[in-house]
């Protein structure tokens, strides 16, 4: 189903000849969530953008929402936070050029954040780009770049055996693993530095203990503070800190009753009681509540909130059983995200 934002996107070209203004989408609050008016002399482009490319959580498919991730645009230049699996078509949606996509940044390595960074790169590339492209993610970042370089190469040789004197992709894709919290990236643009939140909880012996690690993002623009929670639990006073004044957080949410019914109720996969207390435990300790986003939020001062990463996510349940529960701890503006929402 499209959604109304969606709609209303694609009828800009139509549009351009009406000098409207700023309109709240579609489910959203007044000054949230807005549609991009037509410019000119009077009406410069933002400095900030924020596109909602994905705001599926979790690895399941669906036809009502991508797998998570955003664009944030800052004075024309693009720069894209997570990449599930569609980003680049998600893009296309959003009229972002994928060739225009230099710098990428990964909140953590779970499949629904990193799945597609290799393949936009590798499209980018096949689409004639020369530049490079960096990406920005957890350990494990630049070894999955030799795995997609190994991947990519039968379609190398397929694209350019008329060509010699192509650029070769190991000159244009480049991986930097995040070795700790602090500055991450700085151009004269955006200026990103990463925390490590709450999302895992890795005992001695598990496979991820000691190095997988999950980082919220926070990215300051001339003009605003976007902060990306990435996947996380409640993460006490070091996160509130780190959001401490973003006008924009994008944060995570998980909706713990919808989410058991939903698991229960799948007939494909069938969990013992001890399998589905503990998939129950991961949902409640690493993904966070409506209310905890709330408490969050009026404890670092936000200037908005924007719900992404929905669980369960899909269509299943009203926008109030995400959005209530924060609007009960917190009085400022709370939009539950739709694929290709923009916000400034
Ligand atoms: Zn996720
Ligand atoms: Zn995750």
């Amino acid at each position: 189903m499209k959604t109304a934002y969606r709609v209303l996107l694609e009828g800009l070209t139509v549009m351009a000849v009406l000098a409207w203004t700023a309109v709240p989408a579609a489910g959203a609050e007044p000054g949230a969530a807005v549609a991009p008016a037509p410019l000119s002399a009077a009406n410069p482009p933002p400095v900030t953008r924020l596109i909602t490319l994905g705001t599926q959580g979790g690895p399941r498919i669906n036809s009502t929402r991508a797998q998570p991730a955003n664009v944030l645009i800052v004075r024309g230049t693009p720069y894209l936070i997570d990449a599930g699996n569609g980003v680049g078509r998600q893009l296309a949606l959003a009229k972002v050029p994928i060739t225009r996509i230099g710098r990428i940044f990964i909140t953590h390595n779970h499949d629904d954040h990193n799945a597609d960074w290799g393949a936009l790169m590798g499209i980018a590339w096949s689409l004639g780009r020369k530049e490079p492209i960096h990406v920005y993610g957890p350990r494990g970042t630049e070894s999955m770049l030799l795995g997609f370089l190994q991947y990519f190469a039968p379609n190398v040789a397929n694209r350019t055996f008329h060509s010699a004197g192509a650029t070769p992709p190991a000159s244009v894709f480049f991986a930097h693993d995040i070795q700790q919290d602090g500055p991450v990236y700085q151009d004269e643009n955006i200026q990103v530095t990463a925390l490590e939140n709450c999302h895992y909880h890795y005992l001695p012996g598990d496979p991820g203990h000691g190095w997988q690690k999950s980082y919220a993002l926070r990215i300051q623009t001339p003009d605003k503070l976007v902060v990306f929670s990435g996947d996380t639990g409640e993460c006490g006073k070091q996160l509130t800190e780190f959001v401490r004044g973003a006008s924009i957080l994008v944060h995570e949410v998980v909706s713990l009753p919808a989410i058991e019914r939903r698991i229960r109720s799948d007939r494909s996969t069938s969990y013992s009681d001890a399998q589905m207390a503990e998939l129950m435990t991961h949902m409640r300790e690493e993904h966070t509540t409506p209310e905890d986003i709330g408490r969050l939020a009026t404890a670092a001062g936000v200037g908005q909130v924007v719900l992404s990463h929905l669980a369960p996510g899909s269509d299943e349940l009203p926008d109030s059983a995400y959005g209530d529960g924060v609007r009960q701890f917190y009085s400022g503006p709370v939009t539950v995200a739709q694929d290709l929402m923009e916000f400034r």
